[in-house]
């Protein structure tokens, strides 16, 4: 890089990155509280938000092949995945120029820097055409999907290939107790736990090319005959390697829309939505133990194989954990593919709408990347494992991964870690976390409950995702705006959706009900109070009795001024909300600068609504939902110990004297494997520095890529999560 260049970007950089940081550390909602305090602020927001449409609009108009109107601000929500695309696309542009540079550089690389890249060049107009509106293909599903939640989630399975438990014997109710309710069992699991591993595995071999990638085409399968032809196939191999592509946003639960299997011959794309009841005969290879099924970071597909058709797998040797354990510095599939395949995925079919048919030709492509290579890289990962002794570990996080159970929230067993079951809504009241993510005052958790139930009520019923129906943002406006009538409905936000649109009567007299409601009378007329000006002052002193107030609910920890900031960001914003200026200086809580006044109540509200969050979070750490500090390995206290089945990791074959070990679980698959995704380009785009990025240790991000409430822009971050990665290519 030229020292000009390098100098720009060392004087762009810093500033970009910190600008971002202290955007995002405003809560949204508090924005037009400063713009009206402060004139200058007001002018200089409004400077700001014109000059970055204006820059928008120029970016996106810079790029030839997207014809679209002029951004306003009115029209900047809707366009956000227009803007979204053009970034992606230009990301991209600037990706494929860095290898042409490098490649240019060390001619002498150019062997191994022959990346082969998915050609997509036109894929933005086609990106443009998806968002089309298209059929629900649950319509033609001959069993129709049922959201009711009315009784356990009952295996699929009608008859079970290579059982070591019968059929009958494992579709049985379990007693409840007090921590699970009745449910069945993972009708595999026994089989996933004693099942040998094809031998194969267990010893070193010479890697198998992958086939010529230009030349060969995947076959398309999508009748019962195509779905048997491949069986045929598939049942004489060693090693398959399998991925699927999921829709969630116009369904509840989600559904898979595509499978990719790959032989060392062949490529294979199911047409899940086709064969979505016929897929069961797979079994008799997915469970079959000889022949080792190959899947990148498993944990969720685990979990959808069974909820919609029934199939599990015995044998699974997920990469993910095969890449933790070899200590690569990415989790990614996208990784392993571009160090070891010499290929460059696009991630921007990740997101696609994979319920159109005919699926376009770069989704096919980039489909058939994900298992293409898959075996060939295992080849060489299993090679490395048995060189570094570890390949025990890997199958052992394997199999866990392999027996995860799905289960309705309902059923959701109480203490059981989130490794185990899977569930769509993991929390007990979890619109709680929307009153503190998004910094709404406790007076509105009535409001917030019931626009919570009857979206999740509503999604149920016509069977799309909480976010079609009313997203976050929309929730926490109605929630803020709190409109009692139908037109008050459609004007408390820019952010309508269809239903709400359709249903703002109803909308409004959940809110009127919620309002009503005893339970928060008290708290309204606070509000109320506040609105009359009947202030109370907000001096050091009160300051000091809300520290100790704290420090005796929280004996574990006193509050110093040196933990305070970094401890209770969400309660000093509760507490000073929504006008005071605080400073600190070296930590120290100096002076208040108070022009107006806090309320004593509205402070032990947030302070009760902190306190309860943190007691959630000390409780799940003591349930073992989040460990601080998870071992790097697992360990093993030879202990006998009544109860569950565990297994014991150094035995890969013989499996079958496991319950002598009690095993003490890592911190694993759910949360560490949503690393293995890419979200965060922007991340990444403003986090190059290597350094940074190797002086770990990051912290759990609690931030489920595949929940339901995972959606666009978030208000203020609770705490930052660095970025997990590099900017374009993984080749040093
Ligand atoms: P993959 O195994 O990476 O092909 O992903 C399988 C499916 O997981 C995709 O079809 C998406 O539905 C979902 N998925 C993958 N990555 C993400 C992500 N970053 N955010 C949300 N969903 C994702
Ligand atoms: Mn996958
Ligand atoms: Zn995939």
């Amino acid at each position: 890089m030229s020292s000009e260049k390098a100098s720009i970007v060392d004087r762009v950089l810093p500033k970009t990155t910190a600008t971002i940081r202290a955007a995002s550390g405003l809560a949204s909602n508090d924005i037009k509280f400063y713009k009206s305090l402060d004139q200058e602020v007001s002018q200089s927001s409004e400077r700001a938000s014109n000059r970055l449409l204006s820059l928008i609009n120029q970016i996106t108009n810079s790029i030839e092949s997207v014809d679209e109107e002029e951004i306003t601000k009115d029209t900047l929500t809707e366009s956000w995945k227009t803007v979204s695309n053009v970034l992606d696309a230009l990301l991209e542009k600037s990706d494929l120029a860095f290898d042409g540079l490098r490649n240019q550089k060390n001619p002498n690389n150019e062997a191994k820097n022959n990346l082969t890249y998915i050609n997509d060049s036109n894929s933005l107009n086609s990106n443009n055409d998806l968002r089309k509106r298209i059929e629900k293909p649950q319509k033609y599903f001959k069993k129709q999907v049922d959201n009711s939640e009315s009784h356990p989630f009952r295996p699929l399975l009608t008859s079970k290939p290579n059982s070591i438990i019968s059929l009958k014997d494992s579709l049985v109710l379990t007693d409840a107790d007090e921590n699970n309710p009745s449910h069945y069992p993972h009708p595999y699991e026994n089989e996933i736990l004693n099942q040998e591993y094809n031998s194969a595995i267990l010893e070193k071999s010479e890697p198998i090319n992958p086939t010529d990638w230009e030349s060969t085409e995947p076959i398309w399968v999508s009748t019962v005959d195509d779905l048997n032809l491949m069986l045929k196939d598939l049942r004489s191999c060693t090693e398959i390697a399998i991925d699927l592509e999921h829709h969630d946003y116009r369904s509840y639960y989600g559904i898979v829309c595509l499978m990719q299997i790959s032989s060392r011959e062949k490529d294979w794309l199911v047409d899940t939505l086709s064969l979505r009841e016929e897929l069961q005969v797979l079994n008799e290879v997915f469970t079959n133990p000889n022949i080792t099924k190959v899947l990148h970071g498993a944990f969720m597909d685990i979990i959808w194989l069974q909820r919609d058709f029934g199939l599990y797998i015995v044998s699974l040797f997920d990469t993910y954990h095969a890449s933790k354990q070899l200590g690569f510095p990415k989790h990614g599939l996208a990784y392993l593919l571009e160090r070891f395949a010499h290929f460059k995925t696009s991630k921007k079919y990740q997101l696609a709408d994979w319920r159109i048919r005919p699926l376009t030709p770069p989704m096919k492509l980039y489909a058939r990347a994900d298992t293409h290579f898959l075996l060939y890289i295992y080849d060489l990962l299993k090679n490395m494992l048995i060189e570094s002794d570890k390949l025990n570990v890997v199958l052992f996080n394997s199999r866990e991964v392999a027996k995860r159970r799905f289960e309705y929230t309902s059923f959701r067993p109480k203490l059981a870690s989130k490794d185990e079951v899977y569930s769509l809504v993991e929390k007990d009241e979890p619109w709680k976390s929307l009153l503190y993510q998004y910094n709404l005052p406790a007076s509105k958790t009535g409001i917030v409950k019931a626009l919570y139930d009857w979206r999740e009520q509503s999604a149920k019923n016509e069977d799309e995702s909480p976010r079609y129906i009313m997203p976050n943002q929309l929730l926490v406006s109605l929630t803020s705006a709190a409109p009692t009538d139908a037109a008050g409905v459609l004007a408390s936000s820019s952010m309508i959706t269809e239903y709400v649109r359709k249903n703002s009567k109803t909308v409004s007299e959940i809110i009127s009900a919620a309002l009503k409601d005893g339970g928060n009378e008290d708290l309204n007329s606070y509000d109320q109070q506040n609105k009359n000006n009947t202030e109370t002052e907000v001096t050091v002193e009160n300051v000091s009795k809300l520290q100790e107030l704290y420090t005796l609910i929280n004996t574990k920890e006193q509050l110093t001024p040196k933990n305070f900031s970094k401890k209770s960001i969400l309660f000093t914003k509760q507490m000073f909300k929504p006008s005071k200026t605080l400073e600190f200086t070296d930590g120290k809580l100096i002076s208040n600068k108070l022009d107006r006044t806090t309320r004593f109540k509205e402070i032990r509200d947030a302070l009760d609504t902190f306190v309860a969050i943190e007691l959630e979070e000390i409780t799940q750490k003591q349930t073992g939902e989040i460990k601080e500090t998870p071992p790097e390995v697992n360990t093993i206290i030879p202990e006998a110990e009544e109860g569950p089945i565990k297994q014991d990791p150094d035995e890969i074959i013989v499996l079958k004297k496991k319950q002598q070990h009690k095993f003490i679980k890592t911190k694993k698959s759910h949360d560490e494997a949503q690393e293995a995704t890419d979200y965060s380009k922007f991340d990444k785009l403003i986090n190059n520095d290597t350094k940074a990025r190797k002086q770990k240790k990051r912290p759990v991000s609690k931030f489920d890529p595949y929940a339901q409430e995972s959606e666009g822009p978030k208000p203020a971050k609770r705490q930052f999560n660095p970025s997990t990665g590099k900017s374009s290519s993984f080749r040093k």
